[in-house]
């Protein structure tokens, strides 16, 4: 038995290298020029590597629709997510289907070259419709789309250099080296934990019950663009570093960041994270409550019944759905709604508002909550960033 086969069967490769990532850079000088914001490098970056197979390129308006409203590609497979290029109307005017068009990012870096193949206008409200399933311009996604350009433009990228390569160094890992590595260990199946957060107990108790039935751990933290109160990513990564350390077996544990932005579209986002996890070699996906949520736009358990919008087989990763859990005094162990009888006053449990509170004013919260050598890392972090402020 061998690891999970990528979405759609074939792990998408759209590095340029050698002689071809040479004249690359030399044509690049003539082309027109677009720069790409922060969700965009992200998505680039992704593309390259075949985290978003078998997406090659920026959508063209045939995915884009039916990715909208059927959630599904053009070829039938499920995708929820568009994922896009957007230009104004001004900048449109310089360019042709057919051009080749030089990616830069934001510091004017050569990424990647787009055969243009599509420019089209789109509802921008329908998207936010049926995507975010809200129009209020105060949800993150929301607004990042209203934001964009009046023009998408699709076609296949080719990348001849990845942004910001050097951050998080150590732990960025491709599809096809994770993939070499699940083999390595003789992992066949991995399940991986999405979090944009600190891992407190109620998370490692969650991702201890999904490693119990299989080979590996995958603990993936997103670490593109993230709401601006989100725990900066430098500080998350020695957290998990140091409760890596303390609390979990080494052999069956391995963590790696994700170079994805943060959509905040709950349901279909959750889909969307499976799908990147499968084509890194998982098997399996935590989904817990709200995921990927944010305010009050999707319902507590909305991300985990888009699960069976699919028919079986269409999503060959399985998702393994989670409820509330937390310590309880009375069962004295970690338990979940679903597993624990009593009520609320024997459980340990605070909200993140209040464990930020805390943290920032150097109080370390329970050790039913949090693991000591957690606390202390995001009290020095927090601390840190006050003083960097
Ligand atoms: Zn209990």
């Amino acid at each position: 038995m061998s690891l999970i086969e990528p979405h759609g069967g074939k792990l998408v490769d759209r590095e340029a290298r050698g002689a071809e990532r040479e004249s690359l850079l030399r044509a690049a000088a003539a082309m027109p020029e677009l720069t790409l914001n922060a969700r965009e490098e992200s998505d680039l970056e992704l593309i390259a590597q075949g985290a978003l197979s078998p997406l090659e390129g920026f959508m063209g308006e045939g995915d884009y629709l039916l990715v909208r409203d059927q959630k599904r590609l053009a070829n039938g497979l499920a995708w929820t997510i568009p994922v896009t290029l957007s230009t104004t109307e001004h900048e449109r005017a310089k360019l042709k289907i057919g051009d080749d068009v030089a990616l830069r990012s934001r510091d004017g870096r050569l990424l990647a070259a787009l055969h243009l193949a599509e420019i089209f206008k789109y509802d921008k409200q329908l998207e936010a419709e049926r995507v975010y399933q809200t129009i209020e311009d105060k949800h993150p996604g929301v607004k990042a789309l209203y934001a964009q350009g009046e023009y998408l433009l699709g076609g296949q990228v080719t990348v001849v250099d990845l942004p910001r390569r050097h951050e998080f160094a150590p732990h960025r890992r491709s599809p096809r080296e994770l993939r070499t590595l699940f083999a390595e260990r003789g992992w066949r199946s991995v399940v991986a934990f999405q979090t944009r957060n600190p891992v407190h107990r109620a998370h490692e108790y969650i991702q201890k019950c999904a490693l119990e039935t299989v080979d590996g751990l995958l603990l993936h933290p997103i670490v593109g663009e993230t709401k601006s109160d989100d725990i900066p990513a430098p500080v998350r990564l020695r957290a998990y570093e140091v409760i890596i350390e303390h609390y979990y077996p080494q052999s069956r544990t391995q963590l790696a960041v994700l170079p994805a932005a943060m959509r905040y579209a709950g349901p279909r986002e959750a889909i969307f994270h499976a799908i990147i996890r499968q084509n890194y070699g998982c098997s399996h996906f935590i989904v817990g409550r709200d995921h990927a949520g944010v305010g009050n736009y999707y319902g507590t358990y909305d991300a985990q019944l888009i699960f069976g919008y699919f028919d079986p087989g269409e999503l060959k990763i399985t998702p393994m759905f989670f409820d509330n859990t937390f310590y309880c005094r009375r069962c004295d162990g970690m338990a979940s709604l679903k597993t624990c009888p009593h009520d609320q006053s024997q459980h340990v449990s605070l909200s993140g508002t209040r464990v930020r509170e805390m943290l920032s004013q150097g109080e370390i919260p329970p050790v039913e909550f949090t693991r000591p050598e957690v606390a202390q890392v995001l009290i020095d972090g927090l601390r840190h960033m006050t003083a960097a402020a």
